[in-house]
């Protein structure tokens, strides 16, 4: 019987319809997780180069310090010359220019050791936020790489079921009337081409009508192509969204869709 025949093959191109839009979703995933991946990659160059700039920060500091250190131990070498100097000069005067030099020098000393008390607390508090930072950075990096590794095995899973439902694919299509099938294949690929026809492809273009209305457009189907369809007999399209019509039979014979 013809109708039935056009019937059982609407019902294989659902299925198969069914099929592409699982294979749809996996392909998303698949080109959506290696993004996810980078995305948590970045997080993790960027906490290091906070942590870095931490770094910096404390041995810029400490390396004043050093600075600091040094001028107070040279200008204690000078004071001893100066105060050589004072035991051997014969002059008040030239006594007086030294002691002057000396005080000169106890002045830069207290200074230097104010700015190392105050970068010593810096670098208390520097090496204390280095701490905390480092620990925050190492926890979000295990947990980075637990969440990569999660992301690596769906991945693989992805690509195996992937593989496995292309064969099933295959296997399937013959049972397809190759006239619908290349119908089918045309319209797909149409979609598939746009940027915006992902998600129609996803929807697909065998419109289920049921209660008398489309499934893909949700508008109802109007009653003399509703009647058209259900004899079976030649392809019928939704007025409305063009999409092949596979609606529900009138008397409820076999299984539908
Ligand atoms: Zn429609």
């Amino acid at each position: 019987m013809a109708n039935e025949s056009l019937r059982q093959q609407l019902a294989l191109l659902y299925q198969l319809q069914e099929r592409d839009s699982k294979l749809l979703t996996i392909q998303q995933k698949l080109q959506d997780i290696p993004n996810q991946i980078e995305q948590l990659q970045a997080t993790v160059a960027k906490h290091e180069v906070d942590l870095a700039a931490k770094s910096a920060e404390l041995a810029e500091a400490e390396k004043t310090q050093r600075t600091k250190n040094a001028e107070i131990e040279m200008n204690a070498v000078q004071r001893e010359k100066y105060q050589d100097e004072q035991r051997t000069v014969t002059s008040n005067e030239a006594y007086t220019a030294l002691e002057r030099q000396i005080e000169f020098l106890d002045q830069q000393d207290e200074e230097a050791e104010d700015t190392i008390l105050l970068l010593m607390e810096e670098s208390d508090q520097l090496k204390q936020e280095l701490g905390e930072l480092e620990t925050l950075v190492n926890q979000e990096k295990e947990k980075t790489a637990a969440e990569t590794e999660q992301l690596r095995q769906e991945l693989r899973a992805l690509e195996t079921e992937r593989v496995e439902q292309l064969k099933q694919r295959k296997e399937f299509l013959p049972q397809i009337n190759k006239v619908r099938r290349d119908e089918y294949h045309r319209w797909m690929k149409a979609q598939l081409a746009s940027q915006s026809g992902a998600a129609r492809a996803k929807v697909g273009f065998v419109a289920l009508g049921k209660n008398g209305t489309c499934s893909s457009c949700r508008i109802a189907i109007q009653p003399q192509t509703l009647k058209e369809a259900q004899k079976y007999e030649k392809p019928v399209y939704c007025s409305s969204c063009k999409r092949l019509l596979y609606v529900e039979p009138t008397t409820p014979n076999g299984a539908f869709p």
